[in-house]
């Protein structure tokens, strides 16, 4: 039978249509008070908070041109550090993991190395504190990319603040989001202060500020389960349809990426939905718990969580199979079924044919085989525990 709903892939915070009332919000300082920050930057994207982190990190290291970033992991990464005329490494994970392979880093430190890139991916948090041990002293910057993990805590602080620099996305669908959107924090208020300066001198009124004005509207009337069904769910359909996952799950982008301020008002939509977060992201993790202990009960299933001092939040349930044959079998019956089942990316960055000439061809084994046997379950809270029951048992089956 064909369902009427469409559940989104990950949960974003439900917007309302009174946020769109909203009259100048600080939005900057509702995320600072939340976060538990010193002050945080708010950037048109999170691919742009990056490049803002870069450009500060290459002003005290000038010499220096060459960012490390995990291979499996959002290509807009790649598309930043290739904007910025930077030159590219990347490193594996380690076996079955999210965190980055030490022993893989280690072997490409050098004195080229500007930054490092761990990042925290569908809201687990990833261990900076090891990164950090490899690079100390060295003159690397850490810069913690915390797109899908805005609200995780690591032993009570905010992540992002491990590092030198973290960034979280408000991207559309990634928890809090302006449309576009992204934030930046800094552990040394001297490297925000360097990031804002850059920001200031980007325009405020651009043709882009409008179009995510008018962006984000429709997301408020949209992002809903019938609605979702034509903004989304027909797409995604004729993409897989055609053959192309790329272009299905939105893993395809210009390399050009727009550079502006984000306007007052979506500031202001963003500061009213920022109150509604913390009560969000805490029904979320109740939500998400017992779902991930229905999950781990499966043979074969593996379900990324939290280790000691962790507290990570929960866009999606990030599962890993045994092998790429069962998760394709889930996937040919779930992707398309409306329950909010979805990959978090196709590929590991070497992997995409859109990406070969900005990415070097490094063999990552375990970044590849985790794109191959890993899928993710919405974590929305329009996904009833029946319709998860019915994701579980395709599971079991197959
Ligand atoms: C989405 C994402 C980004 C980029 O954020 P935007 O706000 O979409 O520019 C960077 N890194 C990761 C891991 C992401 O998922």
């Amino acid at each position: 039978m064909r369902r009427l709903a469409e559940i989104p892939p990950t949960a974003g915070l439900p917007p309302r249509l009174s946020d769109l009332f909203a009259s100048k919000g600080d939005l900057p300082r509702a995320l600072s008070a939340e976060l538990g920050t010193g002050g945080a930057l708010v950037t048109c994207s999170g691919t742009a908070a990056l490049m803002l982190a870069l450009r500060v990190a290459r002003q005290r290291q000038p010499r220096r041109d060459t960012v490390i970033v995990p291979a499996f992991t959002c290509p807009l990464v790649a598309i930043a550090v290739h904007a910025l005329g930077l030159r590219l490494r990347i490193t594996d994970l380690a076996c079955d993991s999210l965190d980055i392979d030490l022993d893989s880093l280690r072997a490409q430190l050098d004195d080229r190395v500007l930054a490092v890139v761990p990042t925290h991916l569908g809201g687990r948090v990833t261990d900076v504190a090891a990164v950090k041990c490899l690079v100390a002293d060295s003159g690397i910057a850490v810069i913690e990319d915390a797109a899908q993990s805005l609200g995780a805590t690591i032993n009570g602080r905010s992540i992002g603040l491990a590092g030198d620099i973290g960034f979280f996305s408000l991207a559309a669908g990634k928890g809090l989001s302006t449309y576009e959107g992204g934030v930046v924090i800094a552990r040394d208020p001297a490297w925000l202060d360097a990031m804002r300066e850059l920001q200031d001198a980007l325009p405020r009124k651009s043709a882009f500020e409008f179009r995510r004005c008018i962006e984000l509207i429709g997301y408020t009337l949209f992002y809903r389960p019938l609605p979702m069904r034509w903004v989304y769910g027909l797409p995604l359909h004729r993409a897989l349809e055609r053959g192309d996952p790329v272009g299905a799950i939105g893993d395809r982008f210009p390399m050009d990426v727009p550079l502006h301020r984000m306007g007052g008002w979506r500031q202001g939509v963003g500061a009213r939905a920022a109150r509604r977060l913390p009560t969000f992201l805490d029904e979320r993790r109740a939500c998400a718990l017992p779902r991930i202990d229905r999950l781990r009960a499966i043979p074969g299933v593996h379900v990324h969580g939290d280790r000691d001092g962790e507290r990570g939040v929960w866009p999606t349930l990030f599962v890993r199979l045994d092998s790429e044959r069962r998760r394709d079998t889930v996937l040919d019956r779930l992707w398309m079924a409306g329950l909010g089942v979805s990959r978090m990316f196709i590929h590991a960055l070497p992997d995409y044919a859109e990406l070969r000439d900005i990415v070097p061809r490094q063999h990552c084994p375990n970044a590849t085989s985790l794109a191959a046997r890993s899928f993710t379950i919405s974590n929305s809270p329009w996904l009833g525990d029946e319709d998860f029951e019915a994701v579980c048992r395709v599971i079991e089956s197959a």
